[in-house]
C-alpha cells in the first residue's frame, strides 16, 4: 500500500515538471554565459564558411590555426614536436597530430571529417558561346539538386597550375563590388514541354547548367565567336590564364554571398558548405585547445566524400596510415607495420559529419523515435546506410556505451539519431572506410535542414555543442 501510494506521490511530482531534461532543447538547457559563448563562436563559424568555400581553402584555414600554435610539418620529420605535427598532402588532406600521455601503440582518440561540399566544377574545356551570349560549361560534383542553382548569384572559386610551375588562386563573383555570376533558367510561361510535363529527374539535364559569362564582343569584327574571344581575353588580363591553362585549373561555381543568421531569432545559420564544414570547423576548434591528453590525438579532414571517398585525398586512401606513421616517426616509436597497424586497431574514433535533421515540412520521411531534431545537440548516429544497413559500418554495443557515458560524464547535450525511415532513401559517410583497420568508429555530428542545398541551415546552439561534444570525445575517449 504505502509503497504504491508513494509510487503515487513520484508521478504526480513528475507530472507537474513541464518536461523531463532530455525533451528540452539547448536553449532552455543553458544559462546566459552559454547562450553568449554560443553567439560569439556562430560569428566565427560564419566566417569560416564565408571565407572557406573549397576544400582547398578549408585546408589551408586550419593549418593556419594549427601552424600558429607552433604545430610542426610531419613530413620534414620533426624530433617529437612540443605541440603536434600536421600531414598536407597535395593540399587535399590534412592531418593533424596532438601527442598524448600514452604510447601511440594503445591508439589514438581520432576525428575525421571532410573538406569538400557538392558543387558543379567548370569543364577543362569550358568556354563556348552560343546566341551571341557567352557561357562557362559545368561538371557536377556530389549530390545535388540542379534545379537549386538555377537564376541565383554564384561565384567561382579557382586554382591553376600553369605549365611552367607557377600557381594561382582566384575568385570571382563573391565581393558585391565585383559582377556575379548566374546559371540561368526557362521562364514558367514556356517551360511546359522542357520542363513542367517532365520527371524533376529528368527536367533538368546537367549539360544546362551553363554559366552566363558575357556579351561584349572582342577583336576583328570579321572574326568568328567574338564574344567567346572577349570572355577568353578577360581570364588572361585578369589572372594570366590562357585557354589551355584551364586543363590544368580547378575552378568551382559555388553559390555567391555570406553565410548569416537566420530566422526571426536568428537562431540558425545559413550558409554554404555546412556539409561537411561544420564538423571540420568545430573538431578543429574542439582540439586546438587541448594540450596533453591521456590518449594521442588524430584529426583528418579528407576530400571527396561527396563522390565516394575515392582518390589519393579520400578516406579510401593509405592517408591514415601515413599520418599514423609520421607520427611513430616523430615520437620515436618503433613504426613497424605491426605499431601502426595495432595502434590503428585500438583507435577509438568519430566520424564527424552532419546529419539529416527532422524538416517540418517533410516530416514524413523522418522516423519520430530516432531521428534528430534541431537545437538538441550534436547526434551520435550508430550506422547510417540504406535499406537493410547496406554500406555502412555500425558501432558496437560497447563502444556505443563507452561513447555515452564520456558524453553524459561531461554535460554534452546530445541526441541519438537515424537518417530517416528505412526506405526512403539513405547515405553514409566514411566511417566505413576507417572501419577496415579495426578501429571503433561510430558517426556524429550537428543536424542540419536544406542539407546539400546552396544554403544549409544549422543551429546555432547546436554547432557549439558539437564543439564541445568533440572536446569530450578527444579528451575522454
Ligand atoms: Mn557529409
Ligand atoms: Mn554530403
Amino acid at each position: 500500500m504505502s509503497q504504491t501510494k508513494d509510487k503515487k506521490s513520484v508521478n504526480k511530482a513528475k507530472d507537474k515538471k513541464a518536461q523531463p531534461e532530455e525533451k528540452l532543447c539547448i536553449w532552455d538547457r543553458v544559462g546566459p554565459k552559454e547562450r553568449e559563448a554560443i553567439e560569439a563562436f556562430s560569428l566565427g563559424y560564419m566566417d569560416f564558411l564565408t571565407s572557406c568555400k573549397t576544400e582547398r581553402k578549408v585546408n589551408s584555414h586550419i593549418l593556419s590555426l594549427f601552424e600558429a600554435k607552433g604545430f610542426e610539418d610531419l613530413s620534414k620529420q620533426p624530433k617529437k614536436p612540443k605541440h603536434g605535427g600536421y600531414l598536407l598532402h597535395h593540399g587535399k588532406v590534412l592531418g593533424v597530430f596532438v601527442p598524448g600521455k600514452a604510447d601511440l601503440k594503445g591508439g589514438f582518440n581520432l576525428i575525421v571529417a571532410h573538406g569538400d561540399s557538392p558543387r558543379l566544377d567548370l569543364k577543362p574545356r569550358c568556354v563556348y558561346e552560343d546566341g551571341n551570349l557567352a557561357l562557362l560549361k559545368t561538371n557536377l560534383y556530389g549530390g545535388l539538386k540542379k534545379f537549386q542553382w538555377l537564376a541565383r548569384p554564384v561565384a567561382i572559386w579557382g586554382f591553376s597550375t600553369l605549365k611552367d610551375g607557377r600557381k594561382l588562386d582566384f575568385t570571382f563573383g563573391e565581393d558585391p563590388s565585383e559582377p556575379a555570376l548566374t546559371i540561368t533558367d526557362i521562364l514558367p510561361h514556356m517551360d511546359r514541354k522542357i520542363q513542367r510535363e517532365k520527371r524533376l529527374t529528368e527536367a533538368f539535364p546537367a549539360e544546362r547548367l551553363n554559366v552566363l559569362a558575357g556579351s561584349i564582343p572582342a577583336g576583328d569584327k570579321e572574326a568568328k565567336m567574338r564574344v567567346r574571344l572577349g570572355v577568353l581575353r578577360i581570364l588572361e588580363k585578369k589572372w594570366g590564364i590562357r585557354e589551355d591553362d584551364l586543363l590544368s585549373s580547378e575552378i568551382e561555381v559555388v553559390p555567391a554571398g555570406p553565410a548569416r543568421p537566420v530566422g526571426l531569432d536568428g537562431s540558425f545559420v545559413g550558409g554554404y558548405g555546412q556539409d561537411d564544414r561544420l564538423s571540420v570547423y568545430t573538431a578543429a576548434n574542439a582540439l586546438l585547445p587541448i594540450t596533453k591528453p591521456d590518449r594521442p590525438l588524430l584529426l583528418v579532414v579528407f576530400d571527396r566524400e561527396e563522390i565516394g571517398s575515392y582518390g589519393p585525398a579520400g578516406a579510401q586512401s593509405n592517408f591514415i596510415v601515413r599520418l599514423a606513421s609520421a607520427a611513430f616517426q616523430a615520437m620515436d616509436e618503433s613504426g613497424c607495420w605491426n605499431g601502426v597497424m595495432s595502434a590503428l586497431a585500438n583507435t577509438y574514433a568519430m566520424s564527424a559529419d552532419v546529419e539529416c535533421g527532422v524538416d517540418p515540412t517533410f516530416k514524413e520521411v523522418a522516423d519520430e523515435l530516432n531521428s534528430a531534431k534541431l537545437g538538441f545537440g550534436p547526434c551520435v548516429t550508430r550506422y547510417t546506410g540504406a535499406a537493410g544497413k547496406y554500406g555502412a559500418s555500425e558501432a558496437s554495443s560497447e563502444y556505443m556505451a563507452k561513447i555515452r557515458a564520456i558524453l553524459d560524464g561531461e554535460g554534452i547535450i546530445w541526441q541519438n539519431s537515424l537518417i530517416g525511415k528505412q526506405e526512403e532513401g539513405g547515405g553514409g559517410t566514411v566511417a566505413y572506410n576507417l572501419s577496415h583497420f579495426g578501429m571503433d568508429i561510430v558517426d556524429s555530428g550537428a543536424p542540419l535542414l536544406s542539407m546539400h542545398s546552396p544554403f544549409e541551415i544549422s543551429c546555432k546552439a547546436d554547432v557549439w555543442m558539437t564543439c564541445r561534444h568533440y572536446g569530450a570525445f578527444l579528451r575522454k575517449a
